[in-house]
Formats: structure tokens, sequence, C-alpha cells
């Protein structure tokens, strides 16, 4: 995974071989992500087994590794202090979710850490080490347990393993909380609060042990690098959070991004399509690339394959296209069957609108609901 951007060759010979690459590059990842089986996984870095099957543990960069298999993509930090994990999966996923970052946390901390590639060429890295002092203070022996959950929103398949998650963890070290003996959970208050009207009634293990509210949340250094969790306003729903792990460079983007499908706008729970083109806006203008809009900042999307600065960029565009022609239909005074019927999207089915869950005709509806029609 780290070999890609070397991979990706310097083309000045014009855009289709360029694509062609891209497009070899994201056939790869879909192959460690295990969509598919072919001869490329030979060429796949080894990497540490989970001891759960049907769970794939895909080293992203750095402390980061994106698990694939448990209703939703789930990212983990792994490190000296333990697993942050992002989303908890859907609930029947959690047992084989659990013994995957076990497996994982085994692999990686029960032995001399290895040294990460850090960041750029520079080797030995020195400060990456910077949380030395926790193993030595409160920490239980490796491996390390879970110390942490960030909720990206309070869908089912984001939530669904926090109590499993959580009562298997322990908080100590960074972000100790004193009356938090479980590993912590921090979500954007509107998550707390959507997950406290839900029927049933989730566990209290499962609850946020802690919301934020306001633009962001910056997180402790965990793992030796700093956590910052983002709020983005009225988008998927009202509780979105997108996680940047700063120093890996990963950011995590809950059901913003969805490399499988189209973007689920839940209109009963807050989220708009002005909202969606701006948090996706958002990432671009967080995201740095590496060459011709090629890697850089790694995205772990809500759903599908890892993503780069240029999926989004095209995901961006599709969703501002939409949301053109969706305010021009509904401009001329179009009825939201009419435009149904117009097919807006569909230049775009192929590849995204083959969901029965969610269907190009709930996109637009969710579009039209939510357009500000001026
Ligand atoms: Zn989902």
């Amino acid at each position: 995974m780290t070999a890609l951007p070397t991979q990706r060759r310097c083309d000045r010979t014009g855009s289709r071989a360029r694509l062609a690459i891209a497009a070899a590059a994201a056939l790869g990842l879909a192959t460690v992500a295990g969509q598919r089986s072919t001869d490329a996984q030979q060429s796949v870095p080894p990497r540490p087994a989970a001891s759960a099957a049907a769970i794939r543990a895909i080293p992203v960069r750095g402390n980061i590794y994106m698990l694939a298999g448990a209703g939703a993509n789930v990212a983990v930090s792994v490190g000296k202090d333990g697993l942050v994990v992002v989303d908890s999966g859907s609930p029947d996923k959690s047992d084989a979710l659990l013994a995957a970052l076990q497996g994982l946390s085994r692999s990686v901390t029960s032995r001399a850490m290895p040294e990460p590639s850090c960041v750029g060429v520079v080797s030995g890295c020195p400060w990456w080490n910077s949380s030395q002092f926790l193993p030595i203070t409160a920490a239980p022996p490796a491996p390390r347990p879970i110390i942490g959950i960030i909720n990206t929103s309070s869908d089912a398949d984001r939530i669904g393993g926090n109590a499993r998650l959580s009562t298997a963890g322990k908080s100590f070290g960074v972000r100790n909380a004193a009356n938090v003996t479980n590993a912590w959970i921090v979500a954007h208050e509107n998550v707390a609060s959507a997950m406290s009207k839900l029927t049933p009634a989730p566990a209290a293990d499962a609850m946020p042990s802690e919301s934020y509210f306001g633009a962001d949340k910056k997180l402790n250094y965990i793992n030796g690098e700093p956590v910052i969790v983002s709020y983005r306003p009225a988008a998927h729903s009202n509780g979105d959070s997108m996680v940047h792990f700063r120093a890996s460079d990963v950011l995590v983007t809950g059901e913003i991004m969805d490399m499988a499908s189209y973007p689920v706008i839940d209109v009963a729970h807050g989220g708009t399509i002005d909202g969606m083109v701006d948090a996706l806006n958002w990432i671009l203008d967080v995201a740095v690339v590496e060459h011709m809009m090629e890697g850089g900042t790694m995205i772990v999307p809500g759903h599908g394959r890892l993503a780069d600065a240029a999926d989004v960029a095209y995901y961006r565009d599709m969703m501002t296209i939409f949301r053109d022609r969706i305010r021009e239909l509904s401009k001329r005074g179009m009825t939201l069957a009419q435009i149904q019927a117009a097919k807006p999207t569909k230049d775009y089915d192929p590849r995204f609108g083959r969901n029965p869950a969610w269907t190009p005709a709930q996109l637009v509806e969710a579009m039209y609901k939510t357009i500000k029609k001026s």
C-alpha cells in the first residue's frame, strides 16, 4: 500500500495513460480489500493477519490501518498508547471486529515497535516516540488494549460495536478520564442526542462518554500524532465528524464518502445536499496531493476502497453537478416525480447507482427536499 505512490510513474503523454495507471492502482487497492482475488495479491507487502477471517486489516500509512468487512469501513490507530478506533461496525460483526483488532494489536504492539516510515524520507524519526512516557506509567502490558472509539455519525454501522469494543477496552494514559474505565467514546453531541432517542435504547456502555460541540475537537497526541475530530454540519446527517490523523496524514470521512455508492443524505437526521458538497470541499481543503492529483493524504471512506484527493475531487464534482441540475429543474417548476423521471444522475449511475438500499431515485428525492431553491 505504501509502495503505491512510487508505482505511479510520472507520465507526460496524456491523461489517458495516467488514468490507466490510476485504475490499476485502484484495482490493487480493491484487491487488498478482499473484494477480488487475483495474482495481484502476490505483490502486496506482508501485513498483520487478522484473526477474524472475514475482516481484512489494510495498512494505510504510519499508525493507521483500515479494517474492511465489519459492515462499514473501520479505521484504527495502533501503537504504544493503545488502539483508537474510528467507528465500530455493524452489531452482528462486533465479535469478529474485536478479534481482528486484538490480532492487529498483538502483531503490532507485542513486539518491539518497528520504526515507522514516519513522514517523507527521514530515517530514524526520534520524534515519533513522543508518547514514550505512557508505557512506563499506567500502561497495561502488551498487546495494548482499545483505549478509545470515535463515532463519525449515529448510523447503525458506525455505533453497532460500541458496547462490545468499549467494554473490552480500557482507558489509561492519554485522555484518561476519572470516571471512565472502559475505552472512552467520543462523538458530536448530535450523535449522543440521536442515540438517546433510539428504540430499543442502546446499552449504557454504547453511549458516548464525551460529546463535543463547535467546529472541531483536538484529541491528544495519540500514538505520537495529533488526532483532530472535525464537525461538518448538515451533510450526511446533523452529527458528522471526520477524523484526521495528522502525522500519518490519513483522513477518515465516515458516511461523507462512499466509494461503492452515492453518499446517503439522511434527511430525517438533518442531512442536506449543500452540507454534503461543503463537506466534500472541506476534505479537498485538508488533503494535500502528492503528484498530479494522486497520492498524498489518504482518505478512508465510509464504505468501499481506500481513496485519495483525486477520488474526492471526482466525487465532489459529481455531487456539485447533481445539485446544480436539480436546482435548475426545480426552478423550472418540475415536481419531484418529473425530476426523478428526467434521471439527473444517469451518467454516474453505472458506477455509483447500483446500491438497492440507496437508489438514484432516493438520492434525487433527498437532494430535491433539501436544496436551496434560490
Ligand atoms: Zn454506512
